[in-house]
Formats: C-alpha cells, sequence, structure tokens
C-alpha cells in the first residue's frame, strides 16, 4: 500500500488506547456484545455452527457429526504473550474491545508450564510472579468465549525453576559431565522423563477441567535440540532398551549409533505429541486437540526433532510459530513456507501463523512496534500461501501505542475476503522436491549450504520469473504427478530408493526433471552411493571418488572460488584471440536454455566441480572452467580455459520428459549472491524442461510473488509486490507501486474467465479470453492484489 492510503487506512480504524476504555461499562456491555458477535460470525464457513456455538463449552458439542469443528473455521487470531508483571494490571476489558476491532475469532492465553496463569493445585506448577492469587487465565478464558471466541491455553513445557528441579533432578537434562543443562536461571526439562509423562498431562486435564478450553499449544514442546545430547538416567535407560546401544559420546554423523539417536528422538517427540493428545481429548472431548507449535522452516524442525510429515499426518491444525522475515529469504518465504505445510496437511486444514506485531527479527525489541509496512508484508506473504493472520503482542500493555493499529486493516480486509483466502489449491505445473531426511541425513550440520541455499536459489528463480510453483515432499511425487509439467530437485542429495522410483516414474510419463548438484548421490541414511541413483536419466555418472569426496563436496559448498563455466558451442573463434565484440558468430547455433547470453562465452560460477562421465546423446551446454587468481589484477587471467568438465548437462529418454542436471551448483550461487545471470539460467532450464507449460506470464517490472489458486468454478490469483527499499534488507516502511502489470491466465475447465473481481483495489477492469487464455492488465499495485476469476 502507497504510505498516504496506509495513511488513510490506519486513521480509519478506530483510534485504541487503554485509557479510553472503562471496565464497568466493558462488563454491562458484554452480554449485549456476545449476542452481536454472534451475529457477525455469521459470515464464517459455518454460520450456523457459530452462531450456535458461539459462548458455548465447545466440548459439550463435539460430538455432533455434521458441525465443522472450530480448528477448522477459526480463521483470525490474536495473542497477547502474557509477562509476569501483567496480572496486576491485564485490563481484560480493554482487550476485549480489542478483540472485537481486530476481527479476532480465537485467542492463544497463556496457562501454565513454566508458571501458571491461574491457582494450580498441581505441586511444583509455580505461580507467575505477579498474580497474586488472581485468576488470570480463568478470567481472560470467561471473557473470550462471552464474546464468542475460542480458546488455546498455551503451555511451555521446555524448562523449570530451581525449586523444581531440587525436588526432581531426574526429571531434568544432564549434560555429558553429569551437569543439569540451563537456560539463564531455568532448567531444561528432559522429554524422556515423568515431567512429559505425568506432570504436563496432568496440568493440561487441570486447565480443561477448569476452564473448558477449545483446545492446547505449547510454545517449546519438543525439549532439548539437536545440538544437546541428554545423559540422564531416562534417557540412557530408555535408548538401551530401544536399541540395545549407549547414548553417543558426541555427535559423529558417521556413526550409526549417532544417526541411530537422532531418530530415537524424532519419535519420542511424535510420542509426546500422542500422549498430550490424549490428556486433552480424555479431559475436554474428541474436539479438544494438543498442537504445539512448529517452525517455519524445515532446518529449525530438524534442530528440534521436530518430523513435520508425521506431525501433520496427526495435526488437525498447524500452530505455525514463525513471527518475521530474514534478510536473506525476504518475505516470500513465508508463501513458501505455506505452502510447503499445506502439501503435508491438506488445503482443506489451516495454518494459523503467530505475526509479530513488535520489532521481531534482527534487531529485536519486544516493546517497540514494527514499521507497519513490515509487519504487513509478512501477513499478506502468509496468506497468500493460505497461512491464517494471528497477531502477536508481548505484554498486556504497551508505551508505543502505535503497535495496536496494525493487525486492524488487515484482519478487517482478510474477514471480507476470506472465502477466497482459504480451502483452495494451488495451480502449479512446477514442483520443487524437499525432505526432511536430506535436511538431517545430508544436510548434517551444514544444511544451510547444501539445503537451503539450493533451495532458496530455486525458489527465487522461479518467483523472479514469475513462475507459479509448489513445495512437493519426495514421498508425494506420485500424488503430485498428474498437476505437475515438472520436478525440480535442488540439490537432493538424499533420496530413498522408493523416491527415486517415483521420479523415474514422473519422467518417463512425460514429465520433466532439473536436478543439480549432489541430487540422488546419497543412500536413505546419508551414505554416499557409488553412482547417482538417477544416472539413467541425467545421463550422467559419478567417477569413482577417493573416499573423502563427500568432505571435500562439503568443504566446496561452503567456499566461494574464482570460477566460471563455458558456454558451448562458443560463439567466437577461439578465446585467446581479440575480443572486440565485432566477430561474427561463426561457431554454430546454441540451445535456447542459453537464450540471453549470446554475448558472451563464459559465465561467473564461483563453485567448484568434480569430474563427470556422460552417456553418449547427452548434450553438454556448459564446461567448467577451474579456479585462477583474483589478486593482484596481473594474474587474473584463466590458467585452464577449458575443460571437459561438465557443468550442465540436457537428455531426453525415450516417450519421456526433458532432463536438465547441473553438476554446476548454480541454485546455490544464485541463493547467495542473487547475480541475475544465474536466475535467469534458471529460469530458462525451468521453462525448457517443463515444456513451456507453465499456467501464468506477468509483465512488468519489479519483484512479484504469484500464487495461482482454484476453487469451484474460479480462479484466485495472489501478485504480492515485493519491490521496495527493503526488499532484501528490513525493514520495509514504504511501498512502491508498481505497474501497469499485464497478465496471461491459462483458464482450467469450468472457469471462463470473462468476470475479474480485484479484491485489494477494487478497481473494475475488463478481461478478454483467447485460445484458453484470459488477458487483462492490472494499472497498479502497491502492496498486494487479488484477482479472483470466474
Ligand atoms: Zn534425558
Amino acid at each position: 500500500m502507497h504510505a498516504t492510503s496506509l495513511q488513510k487506512f490506519i486513521h480509519n480504524s478506530e483510534l485504541i488506547h487503554p485509557e479510553m476504555t472503562d471496565n464497568d461499562q466493558n462488563n454491562k456491555n458484554s452480554r449485549r456484545s456476545f449476542l452481536k458477535n454472534a451475529a457477525a460470525a455469521s459470515f464464517t464457513i459455518a454460520s450456523a455452527d457459530a452462531i450456535a456455538f458461539a459462548g458455548e463449552n465447545p466440548a459439550d458439542k463435539s460430538n455432533s457429526k455434521d458441525e465443522i469443528p472450530w480448528y477448522r473455521r477459526v480463521t483470525r487470531w490474536g495473542q497477547t504473550n502474557i509477562t509476569e508483571k501483567d496480572p496486576a494490571h491485564y485490563d481484560i476489558a480493554w482487550w476485549r474491545k480489542h478483540w472485537k476491532d481486530t476481527q479476532t475469532q480465537g485467542v492463544i492465553i497463556n496457562a501454565g508450564g513454566i508458571v501458571a496463569y491461574y491457582p494450580s493445585k498441581i505441586p511444583l506448577h509455580r505461580q507467575a510472579q505477579f498474580l497474586e492469587g488472581r485468576d488470570l487465565f480463568g478470567d481472560l478464558c470467561r471473557a473470550a468465549h462471552e464474546e464468542g471466541l475460542v480458546v488455546f491455553a498455551r503451555m511451555d513445557s521446555n524448562r523449570a525453576h530451581e525449586e523444581f528441579y531440587k525436588a526432581h533432578p531426574d526429571w531434568f537434562a544432564i549434560d555429558g559431565s553429569g551437569k543439569p543443562y540451563k537456560a539463564g536461571e531455568l532448567y531444561i526439562t528432559c522429554v524422556n522423563s515423568p515431567y512429559y509423562d505425568e506432570h504436563i498431562p496432568s496440568i493440561l486435564k487441570e486447565v480443561s477441567n477448569l476452564y473448558h478450553p477449545e483446545g492446547f499449544t505449547d510454545n517449546s514442546w519438543s525439549g532439548l535440540g539437536r545440538d544437546s545430547i541428554c545423559y540422564c538416567e531416562n534417557c540412557k535407560r530408555k535408548f538401551r532398551e530401544k536399541t540395545g546401544k549407549e547414548i553417543p559420546q558426541g555427535k559423529n554423523w558417521d556413526d550409526p549409533a549417532y544417526r541411530q539417536w537422532i531418530r530415537w528422538n524424532y519419535d519420542r517427540r511424535l510420542e509426546i505429541w500422542d500422549l498430550n493428545n490424549r490428556a486433552t481429548k480424555s479431559a475436554g472431548g474428541t474436539n479438544c486437540i494438543w498442537s504445539g507449535m512448529n517452525s517455519g522452516s524445515v532446518s529449525g524442525q530438524s534442530k528440534s526433532f521436530r518430523d513435520y510429515p508425521e506431525i501433520c499426518r496427526r495435526a488437525e491444525i498447524i500452530m505455525l510459530d514463525s513471527q518475521a522475515r530474514s534478510d536473506s529469504d525476504g518475505f516470500q518465504q513465508n508463501s513458501a513456507t505455506g505452502k510447503l505445510i499445506h502439501g503435508l496437511l491438506g488445503w482443506e486444514k489451516l495454518i494459523p501463523e503467530s505475526m509479530a506485531m513488535y520489532q521481531a527479527g534482527k534487531p529485536t525489541f519486544r516493546l517497540a512496534s514494527k514499521p507497519v509496512a513490515e509487519a504487513r508484508m509478512w501477513m499478506i506473504e502468509g496468506m497468500a500461501g493460505g497461512i491464517q493472520p494471528w497477531w502477536h503482542y508481548v505484554g498486556a500493555s504497551h508505551e508505543d501505542r502505535r503497535i495496536y493499529h496494525t493487525a486492524g486493516p488487515v484482519f478487517q480486509w482478510h474477514k471480507t475476503n476470506e472465502e477466497f483466502l482459504i480451502n483452495r489449491t494451488p495451480v502449479a505445473t512446477v514442483g520443487v522436491v524437499w525432505s526432511q531426511e536430506n535436511m538431517d541425513f545430508y544436510g548434517r550440520d551444514e544444511a544451510d549450504m547444501l539445503v537451503e541455499l539450493p533451495w532458496r536459489g530455486i525458489i527465487q528463480a522461479l518467483i523472479r520469473a514469475r513462475i507459479p510453483y509448489i513445495p512437493v515432499h519426495a514421498d508425494h511425487i506420485d500424488r503430485e504427478a498428474k498437476n505437475l509439467s515438472l520436478l525440480v530437485l535442488p540439490n537432493l542429495g538424499l533420496i530413498t530408493d522408493r523416491q527415486v522410483a517415483a521420479v523415474k516414474r514422473f519422467v518417463e510419463g512425460g514429465g520433466g526433471l532439473l536436478a543439480t548438484g549432489e541430487s540422488s548421490l546419497y543412500n536413505k541414511g546419508g551414505d554416499r552411493r557409488p553412482d547417482f541413483a538417477l544416472s539413467e536419466l541425467f545421463g550422467a555418472h559419478a567417477e569413482k571418488q577417493p573416499a573423502n569426496a563427500g568432505k571435500t563436496a562439503r568443504k566446496w559448498a561452503a567456499e566461494a572460488s574464482h570460477t566460471y563455466l563455458r558456454l558451448t558451442p562458443e560463439l567466437r573463434k577461439n578465446v585467446d584471440g581479440p575480443q572486440t565484440g565485432l566477430e561474427p558468430n561463426i561457431s554454430g547455433i546454441r540451445h535456447n536454455v542459453l537464450k540471453g547470453f549470446e554475448e558472451t562465452d563464459i559465465l561467473e560460477f564461483g563453485g567448484m566441480l568434480e569430474t563427470i562421465k556422460t552417456d553418449s546423446g547427452v548434450e553438454v551446454l556448459m564446461t567448467y572452467i577451474p579456479p585462477f587468481p583474483i589478486y593482484p589484477p596481473e594474474t587474473a587471467w584463466m590458467r585452464e580455459p577449458k575443460t571437459d568438465i561438465p557443468g550442465l548437462m540436457l537428455n531426453t529418454v525415450s516417450g519421456g520428459g526433458r532432463i536438465a542436471f547441473m553438476p554446476a551448483d548454480i541454485d546455490r550461487q544464485f541463493g547467495r549472491y542473487n547475480l541475475p545471470d544465474h536466475g535467469n539460467l534458471l529460469a530458462n532450464l525451468i521453462r525448457w524442461a517443463a515444456k513451456d507449460q507453465i499456467p501464468l506470464s506477468v509483465a512488468c517490472a519489479g519483484l512479484l510473488d504469484c500464487n495461482l489458486y482454484q476453487q469451484p468454478g474460479r480462479l484466485v490469483l495472489h501478485l504480492v509486490n515485493l519491490t521496495s527499499a527493503g526488499t532484501w534488507r528490513q525493514p520495509v516502511d514504504e511501498y512502491i507501486p508498481i505497474g501497469p502489470a499485464k497478465v496471461r491466465v491459462k483458464l482450467p475447465e469450468g472457469v471462463p474467465g470473462k468476470k475479474l473481481q480485484l479484491l485489494v483495489s477494487g478497481q473494475k477492469i475488463s478481461a478478454s479470453v483467447e485460445k484458453g487464455w484470459v488477458h487483462f492488465t492490472i494499472d497498479s499495485i502497491s502492496d498486494h492484489e487479488v484477482v479472483v476469476l470466474t
């Protein structure tokens, strides 16, 4: 949104100050507002249920088969993360008004765990420091229910105070020297102890019986992360019982026992997920689910032993704790995350995401308002990926009152347009393949370099080229195949035999494949194979490698090298001759995937390459130029201008799809350096291997994240304008409008495409339909635009 219209938006929303509200007045109004709120709730997808439900204990209704459960219909969430200082002055009446002003339907309220915000009778469940007998959780839970809101009771079950440790030292995590793991003053609890088996479930039951929240969530439920090994007696005994082995002495990925320890840890977190669900459902009914919070990054999940595919198999809703962007991934990471999780969870389920209204990220200021444009853009990109908004403040009162004005306009827009933002399926022909096992057992401790950078490079190349894509889990290739023209394996080193078979089926059926780097060179356990598992498709073979080949590849991935790639055929007579730029094209015609590079015979690279053998019939379009000095400039000449080490090769299998294999890790280089040559080359390869079967084209200057969805009888195109002075450096503090944008969309059967609705600007524009494609022009896009085509 343009700065001036943003200002207008803010002024239009009601100004709110904690001082302005009056407790007594608000309490008198509460019954009336509940009735009003119940009526207002009729817009939801389950309108009748929402009305019947408002103000009642939802557990009573959990047996009705026809009801859409709360976790499928509540789409706007709010959270005031309560500090221990808050109970003394928490102004519930003011917050009730804020819930209404922001169209919030569900709230996350701190209940217990490290500290309790209610008078708990569970031994050692410590009261919050300034609670002084107040039943703050109970008061808030009742207020929310009176307003027709649902409540997620929030736990934090990861640590405890010293008195707890002294009472049950065997419930806490112990390091190799026998000392307890600590975080500041607090002691870290062990996931294998009765703290998780007995103490936490007893709190869940107590809270459920006293207050009937609709469900439970937990901030850091998965215990100690991967970087710390627990040697407590419970862990030692359980690991021995399970594996017959001792807990490994330290981190050693080459030790099978260490990898077993990783898998054993994953299993335990899933047990905790199930255990807590049993506790909450037995106390609060079948809809009283427990859903611990999860990360927006797969590497974050890996480091916390949270198995995303398995969790999504169990979860009715994913509570996403991903509050802000990183500079390197940009806002677009949020739409990617939404699509990735929906790919596991299904598109009919919901993924609310905690979105910081305070200055989260770098730097963090818990009590200062995040620049509005930055906070909004993170929310918008989430919605573009199928994520539901959830405002998040730390503390119940703020001197920076600007913080209260950010969520309202976004939530209001969401309420008006909600039907277009949920229950939809993506329309994309490019699937980017990932797996958490690849992150763990191939990425190991260098997953940022080996897995995340190539991933980021491919995603960014797709966004830059306005090519719609979906993340595809490697186990779901068969399921997604019918909708896809291309699979991309961004240095997907680890691939199981079953996944290899699925890729082969896809290509043999005519689908395209773009694979980079070490894709398919590692087995399920993370051990290097003698050759690429996809060598037949690539038409390429790894040479017999020395024992330390894997280590060398890891080292190379982390380094920057002064290397190049030679484009073939060259369009000059010889590389040592005069380079005036005037010589005619004498050497022949280059392949289309090198389009745009006619005026160069080399491309900057930056990586290192092993020799690869190619099969006959494979076209090698780029060869490697080994490193030579940068400094001093007198030495900067190619020592070996030509090799036959392939950097890019194309192959086809009879009757099958097009295959591009890039041993050169251009995707990682693009993820790291953002050089346009690398992005353009990747886009060319994607278009070629997908046989140009891309359902969207958007022509205009700027960086746009384009997400296309289908609902019965209509298409929904979400265009997010990422063009700003802060695109790669937070924060954004103003939007820079782009346009006009010329858009073409391929129409699926059942969508005539003659009628257009612009949900953000409200502009009326016309469309023309030609040969199954609809054409239209959007004059200007500020922060985003959503086009509904019917
Ligand atoms: Zn332990």
